[in-house]
């Protein structure tokens, strides 16, 4: 297998601003702090494999606006080769305002943008990327007949592929016999299945319901519950890493990039899922949107 991961998806910036609380409709408020991170669940993943040491590149799109520009230079500076995204005239950069009060409570709006606009013809054009990558990582954040063109040009080149189902859409069952691993979260394994996962036999339920859909492999994140995987048919639950959470924001897109990066590198799921949750603990640890951890702070974390 190559040890290159292709990721295609999303690409957003994200603004912040911290406010005493959230204003009603019509009403102008003063906020406090204010932030700009790079987001959107396809630069995060990707971030997260280019930190774990595994050469990345990056398929999506940005808007022809300063924005795009701030974003393909933050996938550079993170180690993710940023030539393959696209930049579309007269369109936005995908964005999200987000406004967040002292009590965690928050109001959220995203605008998908360029990231609509990235068509299976993209897909086409990212051919010889895609089938010369070890493994591609896709979400949901992009379109479905954009997803199945990658998925499908993948697995005609034997291009091992994760599909990481967020957010959620019923769309995905149409996508899962091209999927190899599929990533849920424990909310979004329920919505798929309509099985709660609380307990193992539920959890194995729900899981083989993603398998009798065509996904080979399950890994199902639990937040600080740690993760669990259908592997072979087997169900195997790692613990999380007990740390210090502060901000869990974007956990499970550190842990999607690192699973991938650790497969391509030759782990099998069990390893590979130790890294993934050992790389995702030490991202809640960190405030920060830009908290994928390095190989080398992985690997000091895991001898601890
Ligand atoms: P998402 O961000 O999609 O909601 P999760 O909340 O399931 O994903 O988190 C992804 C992974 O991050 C978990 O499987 C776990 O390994 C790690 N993680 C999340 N929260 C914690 C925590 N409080 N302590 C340690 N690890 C955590």
């Amino acid at each position: 297998m190559s040890a290159s991961i292709l990721v295609l998806g999303s690409i957003n910036v994200d603004f912040f601003i911290r406010v005493d609380a959230l204003p009603k409709p019509n009403e102008t408020i003063i906020g406090h702090d204010t932030a700009v991170a790079m987001g959107g669940k396809g630069l995060n993943q990707a971030v997260a494999a280019a930190q774990a040491g595994v050469t990345t590149r990056m398929v999506g799109a940005v808007g022809d606006d300063n924005f795009g520009g701030m974003a393909r230079d933050f996938l550079k500076k993170r180690g993710v080769d940023e030539a393959s995204v696209v930049v579309l005239d007269g369109v936005g950069t995908g964005m999200a305002n987000i406004l967040v009060a002292p009590d965690g409570q928050n109001m959220i709006v995203v605008s998908s943008a360029a990231n609509a606009s990235l068509t299976p013809a993209h897909a086409e054009a990212a051919e010889a990327l895609i089938a010369s990558a070890g493994a591609m990582v896709v979400q949901l954040e992009t379109p479905l007949d954009t997803l199945k063109t990658a998925l499908e040009i993948a697995t005609a080149n034997g291009v091992k592929t994760v599909l990481n189902p967020a957010p959620v859409d019923n769309g995905v069952f149409d996508l899962l016999p091209l999927c190899e691993v599929v990533t849920p979260n424990e909310t979004e394994l329920a919505k798929l299945t309509g099985i709660d996962g609380q307990d193992d036999e539920s959890l194995i339920r729900a899981m083989q319901t993603l398998r009798a859909h065509g996904a080979e492999t399950v890994i199902t994140t639990l937040g600080a519950n740690g993760c669990a995987g259908l592997i072979d048919g087997e169900l195997v639950r790692l613990p999380a890493f007990k740390v210090e959470a502060v901000d869990a924001v974007g956990a499970g897109d550190v842990f999607n990039g690192a699973l991938a990066a650790r497969l391509v590198l030759g782990d099998d799921y069990v390893s590979a899922m130790r890294y993934a949750s050992a790389a995702s603990a030490i991202s809640v640890t960190r405030r920060s949107a830009d908290a994928a951890p390095t190989a080398a702070e992985v690997d000091a974390f895991l001898r601890e």
